[in-house]
Order: C-alpha cells, then structure tokens, then sequence
C-alpha cells in the first residue's frame, strides 16, 4: 500500500491557493525552469521549460491577403472573425512549455482522444485591445487576466506558468495585428482577446493530462453595452444552479458555460437577455449571465449604496471590471455612496423596488462592459429599475464614462496599458 505523500490539506480547497503560491514565478519574479510534477499529486521537482515569451517565433500571414470588415459586418454572421494571427504554444509533462508561435491563423489538430473533448480540461481568457481617441493602442489591467488564468488553468489540473510571459504574448500578438485590425482611423474600436489552455493528450480515463496547448486569437466582437430598453433579465429556474459553494464558479473553466445554456435559450427565448443567478434557498444575488452584478439603492437608513456579491464565499467570478468599479466607485464616489460587498437576496432587491429605494442595477465584464439594466423577472413579479431619464442611469454612467475614458486614452492611468506597435 502506497503510504500518504503529502498533508491531509493538499486534499482540501485551499491546495488551489497552495499550488497557486507555489508557482516559483510568483515567488522570485522569475520562472526558474522548475516545475512541480503535477500528475500524480506528489511534490517532485523536475526541470521543464517556463513559458518563456521571449522565445516566441514569428510566421507572417500574407497582410494583404484578408481585408479588415467593417464592425457591423464582421459581428454579422456566424462565425467569429478573427484577425490574420494566433499565438500556441505547447506543453508537456516531459519537457514543459515549448517556444510560443505566432502564426497565421487557422484550425488547431486535435485527436478525438484528446482530454479537452471529453473531461473540460479547459479555461479561457477574455480582455480586449482598444484604439484610443489618442491613437495609441491599449490593454486594460491585462495583468490582472494573466493571473486569473493562472488560477483557472491550475484549478482543472493544467500547468502552471508565469503570467507575466502570458502578458507579453498577449502584447505580442496585439502588437502584430493591432495596426492593422484597429486601424487609427476607427478610434473607439476594439479587438477581443481570447487566450485559452486546453489538455490535449490523446487518452481516454480521467487524469490531469500531460500534454496541453495554450492558444491566443484576437477577433472581432459585437458591441453589448447599450442594448435598447436596456439589459433585461430572469432570474434562473428554481432547480437549477450555476455555481455552488465547494464549486469552480470563481474559475473561468469551460465547463461552467455549457451547461448554463439552457437555462440561457429559454429566457432568451421569452425575450430575456441573461439569467440573474440566485443561489440558495436564500435566493443570494450572483451574477448576471457570464457578468457580474451590480445594484444602486437606499438602503433602510437612507444611506445609498452600490451593492454587489462578495468574492470570499467563491460563488462568482473575480472580474476585472468588477474589481475596477469597486475600486474607482470606492475612490471616486466616496462620501456620495458606499460601496457593499457583500451576500444580498433578490427578497432585497423585490423589496426596496416596493419601497422605491431602487435606484440604478448595471452589469459589469468585458463583453457587455457597463450595461445598464432595465428589469429582472423573478418567478411572477417584475421589477423595472429607472435608468435615469434616459437609457442610463447616472452612476452607471459616470463609472461607465471613467473606465472608458481609462480604456480609450481620454484619461492617462496605469490601468490603460499601452502596447508598441510593430
Ligand atoms: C468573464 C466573466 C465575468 C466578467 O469578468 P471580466 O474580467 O470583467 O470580463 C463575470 N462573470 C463570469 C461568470 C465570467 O465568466
């Protein structure tokens, strides 16, 4: 019999926060070329090569080979239009990561073995590229992506990597398309990142994998954050859940979208945006389709306040937006209102309408951006939130205008980093 290899809390949720805080990237600013051999749990250290961005090739598509589309056309169609380049970059358990590519884009070669297919060994990644009104082209808090998908990508037993490389791959990749694809002429445009791990070693039976590929495309999204009459929303069906307690909500892993959607089709389908999904027989508010959620009221006492869920109990996404409007609400706004973190209930929510203490609701991620929210149906009771006098409410518009203004180079901040372009 094999003896115990390592404390009883390895087994424990915060062996995530163990593997995390192992990471030698994270320890001493620099990958070391050390790795913990994750695939059978114990701690031997074996030397593999980091993700290392300065080995990146470049393999050029012919630039005159696809034009750039227009916005509308390009979000038009059913399929996503990427731009003339994706990074890869391959790793296995034997040697590490390989030398990152930069390479034309085009279809990835998978076995149909291959674990991703059938176990989720899968994370993602979204942020986007953005031209500013100065010209310059930018990433908003790109750092904070890289780390959450370190997070994401140890949580479902891929390797690890140091995130600043992934960082840099992510600049690279923008610095190579972003001329072209956000031309300078379009200020106020965008490209949407998505960097993705995926396991890839062609072998049936549920075991971390030994092989994987980390991939970056660069694509066109359509616009999210003004949908006319505003975003309207259902809360989710009774027996159903996203995320629980003892879960991966917080961990952008694939296999949390998947089986959202149908719950998603059917609201969609009533003519709903996204679902607003309550935990507990509480009825806890979480999140809003794949955004967070945020709510502006009065509470009892007259104090107004921006409320939303709290990250401790691991339920919801960390989302960079969330945490730029917490952090620019709590600098910005203070004295105004007091920004909450914490659990509240849709009973909260259902009663401070009937009080009329509601005040303002939005949805906060990189896809819908700042969206205001107009209405949340809850079992037979519809609650319709003011958007001020128009199609925005004033708090979500000033957050809105200051993120944007961070994003697109209107205010200079270190949250807006500026990318060199080739
Ligand atoms: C990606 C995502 C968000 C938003 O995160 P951002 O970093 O702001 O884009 C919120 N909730 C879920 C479930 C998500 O997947």
């Amino acid at each position: 019999m094999r003896s115990l290899q390592g404390p009883v809390e390895d087994l424990a949720s915060t062996a995530l926060e163990n593997k995390i805080a192992e990471q030698p990237a994270l320890n001493n600013g620099h990958a070391n070329g050390h790795a913990n051999g994750h695939t059978n749990g114990t701690t031997t250290t074996t030397t593999l090569q980091p993700l290392d961005a300065s080995k990146l090739t470049i393999r050029r598509a012919d630039p005159t080979a696809r034009e750039v589309p227009d916005e509308d056309t390009a979000c038009s169609g059913n399929e996503t239009i990427c731009t003339d380049h994706m990074i890869t970059v391959t790793w296995d358990a034997s040697s590490g990561w390989s030398a990152p590519e930069l390479k034309p884009y085009g279809p990835l070669s998978l076995m149909p073995t291959a674990s991703v297919l059938h176990y989720a060994t899968e994370c993602f990644e979204g942020l986007k590229a953005y031209r500013g009104y100065d010209g310059k082209l930018r990433l908003f808090r790109p750092d904070c992506n890289a780390r959450r998908m370190l997070m994401s990508t140890l949580r479902i037993s891929l390797p690890g990597f140091d995130p600043a490389e992934l960082e840099k791959l992510i600049m690279a990749l923008v610095a190579v398309d972003g001329t072209k694809w956000l031309p300078k002429s379009r200020p106020g445009s965008y490209l949407y990142l998505r960097p993705a791990v995926i396991g890839t070693q062609p072998q049936l039976g549920v075991q971390a994998p030994k092989e994987a590929l980390l991939f970056i495309t660069a694509s066109f999204m359509p616009r999210m954050d003004t949908p006319p009459g505003g975003m309207k929303l259902h809360t989710n069906p009774e027996d159903m859940v996203r995320a629980w307690v003892g879960g991966f909500g917080y961990a952008k892993v694939g296999a949390n979208y998947g089986p959202s959607l149908l719950a998603t089709v059917e609201a969609r389908e009533r003519g709903f945006t996204q679902i607003l999904w309550l935990y507990g027989p509480e009825g806890y508010c979480t999140e809003a389709g794949a955004s967070n959620f945020f709510v502006v009221w009065r509470s009892k006492e007259g104090r107004l306040e921006l409320v939303t869920a709290p990250l401790d109990d691991k339920l919801i996404l960390d989302g960079v937006t969330r945490r730029s409007v917490v952090e620019l609400a709590r600098e910005r706004l203070a004295g105004e209102l007091e920004v909450v973190e914490r659990r509240y209930t849709i009973d909260e929510v259902l009663e401070a309408d009937r009080e009329g203490r509601l005040v303002e609701a939005f949805a906060a991620g990189t896809a819908f951006f700042i969206c205001p929210v107009s209405q949340i149906r809850h079992r037979d009771t519809d609650v319709h939130i003011p958007m001020g006098k128009g199609e925005i409410g004033q708090y979500t518009a000033k957050i809105k205008g200051w993120i944007s203004d961070i994003m697109y180079g209107n205010e200079q901040h270190p949250w807006g980093v500026v990318v060199d372009e080739q």
